[in-house]
């Protein structure tokens, strides 16, 4: 294999193929998992509206947009949507971090 010069290398920072994020598997050095509770969602969305990965799956084809499940491809398990999502059903909330078995 032969190595790139510095000089041929893209400058830091520029994005040279746009739009590609989706192509990686950024879930895969996961620690902490988030496991979805169909049951205790109340559709709020705080989840969504938090994930910086947009890893939250949403069904919009209803009345009201229904969260589905987390994208586990990209979910990197920084726990922000089960620290956003309400423990609205009787002190339970759908979302909940659990330590991924590899
Ligand atoms: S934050 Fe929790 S209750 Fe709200 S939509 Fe997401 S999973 Fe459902
Ligand atoms: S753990 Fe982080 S990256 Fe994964 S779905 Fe929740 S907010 Fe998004």
């Amino acid at each position: 294999m032969t190595l790139k010069r510095a000089q041929d290398l893209p400058e830091a920072g520029l994005i040279v193929e746009a739009g590609n994020a989706e192509a990686f598997n950024t879930g895969d050095w996961r620690t902490y998992v988030p496991v979805f509770h169909a049951e205790n969602c109340i559709h709020c969305l705080f989840c969504w509206i938090y994930c910086p990965d947009s890893s939250i799956k949403v069904d919009t084809s209803g009345d009201k947009p229904q969260v589905v499940g987390i994208d586990l491809e990209h979910c990197k398990g920084c726990g922000i949507c089960a620290h956003e999502c309400p423990p609205a059903a009787k002190g339970k909330a759908a979302l909940v971090m659990v330590r991924e078995e590899k």
